[in-house]
Formats: structure tokens, C-alpha cells, sequence
């Protein structure tokens, strides 16, 4: 294993507060400002496979990997191929091309409830379209989404939402305006009476119900047995849509995302992320008669100057006929659990209390204070944050790049090989031992 007790960080600190100085934070996006954990955020200057580099020269195996989208791995020979191809002709034209067809072809075939797609740039605008068609087909205003689930950064729906706005404690942002969010009910992940409860209270008057099928955004948490089906019933029985968050687990926990897995049909779907190669991409679709509301062929206005960009096509469609090779999802699903075997033992050996949480190659170690599962926001937020900040720096420090917040998932990709699971597994052990050390000492 690479020592990296003489890291050398100068060249990050430098570029932070550079940054700093031209940015709020010196970042594009807050979860990168490492606020969670503290020290100083990574400045990376390339990416091969599984591996980066920071402008200091350190290599590290990354697990955040773009925050989902790189599950082929950096700079992959195909994608980039695939890209190079592209942009000799041109990067963007308003107009429609070929690429889109074909993007739009894969994404339908591998999921059955996707009838039409909608191509925009990124998983906000998806989720935010979706529910305006949602509303409009429904003529109703009322959403529900579920406490600790994030959608993306649209007015009505960060309230109690996760990912960066959970790590840095908002629980709705300021400038969102209430007469926004008094028509977003929230409801408790995995609790079906709650949902019931809340259906038969404004079931008349509610658009969709919108979930992320697997939640990502607290950290992983798996849904409950029957919790997707039973959202699925109530709302058919109100007339509500069923709308599928699965910007991050489309294409990454199946081809057919989570709604393959758990055999669930939504009315409508939310991609991005893998679809997008690592180019910026979003996407929302499902049945026909709902998506020919949309502008041009109906009266719901979306539109965007670089939607279906021809660069983040090719990403994606070169992306996707990796993942379509046979075994690529079998290779994702033993490494996640070998990796999840790893960190249990790790853990256990230490007496340090971990859940992990996984569905196929993404994973959330959950540092527990009591208690031994993690289902819903309320259990996740009562981890013990400081024992995975101290987590994430001794895995840093020995190489090995976790997101700086406990409440976001580790994404294995095909780039990962069995000698840097077992590489990540021994960092794991050593981390631990040192926060099992500490723990003993306070008692
Ligand atoms: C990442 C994510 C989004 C937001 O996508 P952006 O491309 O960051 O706007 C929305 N929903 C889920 C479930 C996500 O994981």
C-alpha cells in the first residue's frame, strides 16, 4: 500500500482558497467543500479507472466516483472514444440528432415503464419537470415526498430533503418562498400507515407521490418489504401519480434501476447521473399518454438550449453498451459484497457498531450509536457523524477517496478490481481499529 503519512497537500490548499476567494465555499457544489468532515477539499487533476490524482500527485481509489454517474470508471477507453468520435463534429447545434434517438431507444428497453423520454441536463431539472407534468395531468397541486429523500435543488422540493442540504443541516433552504413548499407534504421513508394516513387526508388534491425507489441521499437505505408496491396501490386507489427519484439507482443497481429489482411499475421515472457517462444529463419518462402532454405534442412547457446535448449522448450511449455486456452487473453485485463484508468485519474486530447498508454496487457504512439497522432518516441522522468524519480521514490518509459526509453512498464501478476492494477492505481495518481505540478510551 502507498504510505501516505507524507502527503503533501500544499497544492489543494492553495487552489482552495484561490477558489475560495471567486466562489461561495470555492466549490460548483457544497458537499465537495467538506464542511462535514473538515479539512481541506481535493483538487483533482485526473481520473484513470478507479484511481484519481490530486494536483498534489496523490493517487487514491475513489468511491465517489462523480457521485454516481462513473460506474465504468474515469476516462474509460470506450467513452472517451465514443466522445472523441462526437465532438470532431460539432458539440451542440439546436437541433435534434440521431444520438438522442438512440440514447432514448436503450433507456425504453431497459425499462418497461418508460414509454417516451424527455432528455434535459441534470437530475434537478428532470425531477422538476416531471412533477409540473405530474400536476398538470393530475390538475391537482399537492406532492408528497419522503423526509431525507433528495430530488435536486427545485424550490418545491428541498424541504427536509438530503444530500447536501442534510450534510450541512438545512432544513429548507432560505428564498423558497412558502407558498411553494405548503404544497409539499413530506412523509417518513418506509412507513406505509404514514403514507396511508396522508392520502386519506388530501388524497383528493394530491399530483404524485415522488420517492427515491432506494433511498441514496441519507446514505443508502434499501426500502422495506411491500413499502414500493403499497406506494404503488395508494396511488392508483387516489388517482395520484407514482413518480420513481432514479437519477441514482437507473442503470446503476440494474439495468432496469430499482424498479426492476423490486418490481414496481411507476407512472413516471427520473434518470441522470449514469445515463450521462459523466456528462452533465437528466431525463424523465413513462407512459405515453402522460409524456404527449409535454410541449411540443401537448400544452406542458419544457424546453432547454443543450437538452440532449450530443456529447452527454455519447457518454451515456457508450456507457450503457458497456453495462449491457453479460456479467457487468453480477461483477458490480459481488464486489459491493465483498466490500461489504470487508467493512463489517473491519468493524466488528474493532467493537466499533456499523451498519452497512447495500443494494448492488452502492453502499452506505452507517456509523450507529444504537441500534442496529438504519431504515429511514430518523435512524440515519442519529449516527455518529464525528466517528465517520474520523473514518473518512483515515481512509484518506491511506488512500482511499469515501464522500465527505455520512449521509451520501460509496459507488463501486466496474474499474474497481479485486485488488482494490481488498486494498480498501485493509485501510478499513486500520480506520477502524484506530476509532474503536478511541472510543474505549472515553469510556
Ligand atoms: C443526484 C440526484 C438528483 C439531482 O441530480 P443533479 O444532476 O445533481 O441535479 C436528484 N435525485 C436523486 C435521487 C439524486 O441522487
Amino acid at each position: 500500500m502507498p504510505d501516505h503519512a507524507a502527503r503533501s497537500l500544499a497544492g489543494s490548499q492553495n487552489a482552495f482558497e484561490e477558489a475560495c476567494r471567486l466562489m461561495p465555499g470555492g466549490v460548483s457544489s457544497p458537499v465537495r467543500a467538506f464542511k462535514a468532515v473538515g479539512g481541506t477539499p481535493l483538487f483533482i487533476k485526473e481520473g484513470l479507472g478507479c484511481i484519481i490524482k490530486d494536483v498534489d500527485g496523490n493517487s487514491y481509489i475513489d468511491y465517489v466516483a462523480s457521485y454516481g454517474p462513473l460506474i465504468v470508471g474515469h476516462a474509460h477507453e470506450r467513452v472517451v472514444a465514443s466522445l472523441a468520435k462526437a465532438i470532431g463534429h460539432g458539440t451542440s447545434f439546436g437541433a435534434p440528432t440521431e444520438l438522442e434517438t438512440q440514447l432514448a431507444g436503450e433507456i425504453i428497453a431497459a425499462m418497461p415503464s418508460i414509454e417516451m423520454v424527455r432528455f434535459v441536463n441534470s437530475g434537478t431539472e428532470a425531477v422538476m419537470s416531471a412533477i409540473r407534468l405530474a400536476r398538470a395531468a393530475t390538475g391537482r397541486d399537492k406532492i408528497v415526498k419522503c423526509i431525507g429523500c433528495y430530488h435536486g435543488h427545485a424550490d418545491s422540493l428541498l424541504v427536509q430533503a438530503g444530500s447536501g442540504a442534510l450534510t450541512l443541516g438545512v432544513p429548507s433552504s432560505p428564498g423558497v418562498p412558502k407558498s411553494i413548499t405548503e404544497n409539499t407534504l413530506l412523509a417518513p421513508y418506509n412507513n406505509l400507515d404514514a403514507a396511508d394516513k396522508l392520502f386519506s387526508q388530501h388524497g383528493k388534491e394530491m399530483a404524485c407521490f415522488v420517492v427515491e425507489p432506494v433511498a441514496g441521499n441519507m446514505g443508502v437505505v434499501p426500502p422495506a418489504a411491500g413499502y414500493l408496491q403499497g406506494l404503488r396501490e395508494l396511488c392508483t386507489r387516489h388517482g395520484a401519480l407514482l413518480l420513481f427519484d432514479e437519477v441514482m439507482t437507473g442503470f446503476r443497481v440494474a439495468l432496469g434501476g430499482a424498479q426492476q429489482i423490486f418490481n414496481v411499475k411507476p407512472d413516471l421515472t427520473c434518470l441522470g447521473k449514469v445515463i450521462g457517462g459523466g456528462l452533465p444529463v437528466g431525463a424523465y419518462g413513462g407512459r405515453r399518454d402522460l409524456m404527449q402532454q409535454i410541449s411540443p405534442s401537448g400544452p406542458v412547457y419544457q424546453a432547454g438550449t443543450l437538452s440532449g446535448n450530443p456529447l452527454a449522448m455519447s457518454a451515456g450511449l457508450a456507457t450503457l453498451e458497456i453495462l449491457k455486456e453479460p456479467g457487468a452487473y453480477q461483477a458490480l453485485e459481488q464486489r459491493g459484497a465483498a466490500l461489504e463484508a470487508g467493512l463489517k468485519e473491519a468493524a466488528q474486530s474493532a467493537g466499533v457498531p456499523l451498519v452497512v447498508n447495500r443494494v448492488g454496487s452502492m453502499l452506505t457504512p452507517f456509523f450507529v450509536k444504537t441500534g442496529d439497522r438504519v431504515t429511514n432518516f430518523d435512524q440515519a441522522a442519529a449516527c455518529d457523524t464525528a466517528a465517520y468524519a474520523k473514518f473518512f480521514h483515515a481512509m484518506l490518509d491511506q488512500g482511499v477517496f469515501l464522500a465527505p459526509s455520512q449521509f451520501e453512498a460509496m459507488f463501486i464501478g466496474l474499474a474497481h478490481g479485486e485488488q482494490q476492494i481488498a486494498q480498501t477492505i485493509a485501510a478499513a481495518k486500520k480506520a477502524m481499529k484506530g476509532i474503536g481505540a478511541s472510543r474505549s478510551k472515553k469510556k
